[in-house]
């Protein structure tokens, strides 16, 4: 069986607010492997057995760094071109635009369900096109993604409800997750997962308190209802300086766990 590939990418220098992202990458695995628990998702699969740890792609972190979007890129690339399936770690969300370039040149198509308090469609935000503000606008103008599915978003500008709109992107707030629904969707998929997305009561390690956020069970409820295959997954934007008792690196490394049972069963 292919194992799943796991990759770091440790980048924080297009985030809009605070620095410490870099670290979450280091911080997820230390969790994932915490004898704190064990092995087993709630499927009672061991995960660490289905997943090859590629280490961290080399980044200069330089705000803006078109160098290290081609890097990220070019990782992505050579996971995908040997047909394995990828969970990505943060670092801010500006990776899944150059994660997202790599998956076009392998899929045609591709639904992309994104959870995340913001929507990030900022045309653009300080000057910065690869800002963690954006990594969806430029994803949709590059052709990268066929369906957007956001869910969580609770802080939608005017701009970004335009910006919406004109990509056709379905958005949907913690308020109206229940409309959300996988059967309209087709594969394949690709999961983007912003922790701030969730509650800052269960996810406090982040940048952006966005206070009414979702659920753990609600995004496990969101990996369990994905249709297959799962080609890729990523979690980001977990900022350990941020964090309480790594609770929010935990939640991060569960997702992963879960991410990749299903990544398992749908092949
Ligand atoms: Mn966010
Ligand atoms: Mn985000």
């Amino acid at each position: 069986m292919d194992l799943i590939a796991l990759l770091g990418l440790p980048l924080d220098a297009n985030s809009s607010f605070l620095l410490g992202c870099e670290h979450g990458p280091a911080a997820i695995r230390e969790s994932l492997l915490s004898a704190s628990g064990n092995d087993a998702n709630e499927a009672s699969v061991n995960v660490t057995s289905l997943i090859e740890d590629m280490g961290n792609v080399a980044v200069d972190n330089e705000r803006g760094s078109f160098l290290d979007a081609d890097a990220i890129t070019g990782a992505v690339d050579e996971q995908l071109a040997a047909g394995r399936q990828i969970i990505s770690l943060g670092g801010d969300h500006s990776v899944t635009y150059p994660i997202l370039r790599a998956f076009r040149a392998h899929h045609a198509e591709l639904t992309v369900v994104h959870i995340d308090a913001h929507p990030d469609m900022y045309d653009d935000l300080d000057g910065n096109p690869l800002s963690h503000a954006s990594p969806f606008a430029r994803a949709l103008e590059d052709g990268c993604v066929t369906t957007l599915v956001q869910l969580g978003i609770r802080t939608a500008t005017q701009h970004q409800v335009e910006q919406a709109a004109r990509w056709n992107v379905t958005m949907l707030s913690p308020r109206q997750l229940d409309r959300f629904d996988p059967a309209t969707l087709h594969g394949p998929v690709y999961l983007s997962v912003d922790l701030d997305g969730l509650d800052p009561s269960c996810a406090p390690g982040v940048s952006h308190h966005e206070p009414g956020g979702l659920t753990v069970r609600e995004a496990l409820d969101v990996i369990d209802a994905l249709p297959g295959p799962l080609v890729g997954a990523d979690v980001v934007e977990l900022n350990p300086t941020r964090d309480l008792n790594n609770m929010t690196a935990m939640v991060g490394a569960k997702l992963v766990k879960e991410i990749a049972g299903a990544m398992v069963a749908r092949r």
